[in-house]
């Protein structure tokens, strides 16, 4: 569990490295995140650009409207359509990294959750970090 950490997408096309630790990893809970996961929530770590290196493999994008109207520029690979990383065209510095796709995932550490409201009944939320029922406005730079 260090840094730099390596990650790839789910038909290992995609090859990227992650140089440093995420500025802060949130799980949110709200709709849109259940629709991208196809599971109860998403993980998001808040990562510099300069942290990110695509090493191998070409993504695509779309772009989507978040919650908070920002626009949210979807980053996939186009054969297994793993989502790697969101960015917000307007704040390019930083990028949304979907941590699942790290190949060490024991070094995700969730400090906050979001969106709770929407929280499948079933999720045991966590009581030693924040839990938002929507999303705080610190948050609104990690829209999914
Ligand atoms: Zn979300």
């Amino acid at each position: 569990m260090s840094y730099p950490a390596t990650g790839t997408c789910q038909c290992e096309q995609v090859h990227y490295k992650l140089r440093q630790a995420p500025i802060i990893t949130v799980v949110c809970h709200c709709t849109d995140c259940q629709k991208l996961s196809a599971g109860a929530f998403s993980m998001t770590m808040m990562v510099k650009r300069e942290d990110f290196e695509l090493v191998r493999g070409e993504l695509q994008a779309f772009d989507r409207t978040a919650a908070s109207g920002n626009i949210a520029r979807c980053y996939f690979y186009p054969t297994c359509s793993n989502r790697i990383y969101h960015e917000n065209p307007e704040k390019p510095e930083v990028i949304r990294l979907k941590p699942g796709t790290l190949d060490d995932t024991s070094i995700i550490k969730p400090e906050m959750h979001v969106w709770t409201q929407s929280a499948q009944p079933w999720v045991t939320l966590p009581t030693d970090i924040p839990c938002h029922e929507t999303q705080p406005l610190m948050a609104a730079l990690t829209d999914r």
